[in-house]
């Protein structure tokens, strides 16, 4: 296994649409195996193929749920909405709100070749719906309602901070 170099926002591999796997061969298995290794070195809880460099269709999840490979992933179902803070691997320190389906059925391939269904609600619907979004070169930025620097949250929570260890005294 081998960490790979997460492309950043501005690479054009990121805005293209990635190509569908006509088999999950030993390749694969080795990408898919690289970008866990890779995910998990940057404590991410998602990657995307596009994201190491690899314009096809394969993503990589772990929400604490269990890790997750899904070649060819498509949505098959989604129900309701829920809004919330999202951040990317290829867009270090920007965060955003973005509206996500709440509940979400995606099919797709797993790293033995066989065939799966995942049902997901909430955080992990969520991640879904992000990493699959970067197969047709969409960053969550293009679908934030706000979006903001890292930096600038830490200004607003730095005083919150301080007075909950003034309480904790
Ligand atoms: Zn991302």
């Amino acid at each position: 296994m081998a960490v790979l170099r997460i492309r950043l926002e501005g690479d054009p591999v990121l805005r293209q649409v990635a190509k569908p796997v006509p088999r999950v061969t030993r390749r694969i298995r080795k990408l898919i195996h690289d970008m866990k290794e890779t995910m998990y070195k940057a404590n991410g809880v998602g990657l995307a193929a596009p994201q190491v460099g690899v314009s096809e269709r394969v993503i990589v999840v772990d929400t604490g749920e269990g890790f997750l490979a899904l070649v060819n992933p498509v949505i098959e179902y989604m129900e309701g909405t829920q809004v919330d803070v999202e951040g990317c691997l290829s867009i270090p320190g920007v965060l955003g709100y973005v509206e996500r389906a709440d509940r979400v059925v995606v099919s797709g391939l797993d790293e033995d070749g066989r065939s799966r269904r995942v049902e997901a609600r909430g955080f992990m619907a969520r991640a879904l719906q992000h990493e699959i979004d970067h197969l047709d070169g969409i960053l969550f930025t293009d679908k934030a309602t706000m979006v903001w620097r890292e930096e600038s949250v830490d200004r607003v929570e730095r005083p919150v901070e301080a007075a909950e260890r003034l309480e904790q005294r």
